[in-house]
């Protein structure tokens, strides 16, 4: 399968997720992380975008409320290379109503190589790191390649 490499700007494309459990943790973390948020292009599942909006000033577009949706949207934008960067802290103690849609977010990241904090101190070394600022070529499988291959072979 041939290699994509995909290149995401100085700008990165940021989607924050928080279960309700964690939801004060990322209010924490994005607050103290405002200045370098700003520079960014933030985006949200449902009431994770209110809150944020609300604790920090950051404008923050947001999707549909995640257990009716929002971690799909998310997930198809990274497919789409809308995203590039995902903050999600996901609550290890509470069975969401929502599990396979946070489990296929959570993949979809993976399979597109998308950096990924998924608690508070992964965020803390993300944020900081110095490719935030520049751009960065990612690495990914050319599955569009591979969909045209069995579309030549049947
Ligand atoms: P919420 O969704 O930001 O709308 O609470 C997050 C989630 O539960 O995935």
């Amino acid at each position: 399968m041939d290699i994509l490499r995909v290149k995401s700007k100085p700008v990165k494309h940021i989607a924050l997720v928080a279960h309700d459990g964690m939801k004060q943790d990322l209010l924490e973390w994005a607050t103290y992380n405002k200045g370098t948020l700003r520079k960014h292009a933030l985006y949200a599942t449902g009431t994770t975008g209110k809150l944020v909006m609300e604790h920090t000033g950051l404008l923050v577009t947001r999707f549909h409320s995640g257990p009716v949706g929002g971690d799909q949207q998310i997930g198809a934008r990274i497919v789409e290379g809308a995203i590039d960067f995902l903050i999600f802290f996901w609550d290890p103690l509470m069975p969401q109503p929502h599990d396979p849609d946070v489990k296929a977010l959570l993949r979809v990241a993976v399979l597109y190589n998308i950096p990924t904090a998924s608690n508070r101190s992964s965020a803390d070394f993300l944020i900081s790191s110095p490719l935030m600022d520049s751009e960065y070529v990612r690495l990914v499988p050319d599955y569009m390649d591979r969909i045209h291959l069995a579309e030549d072979e049947s």
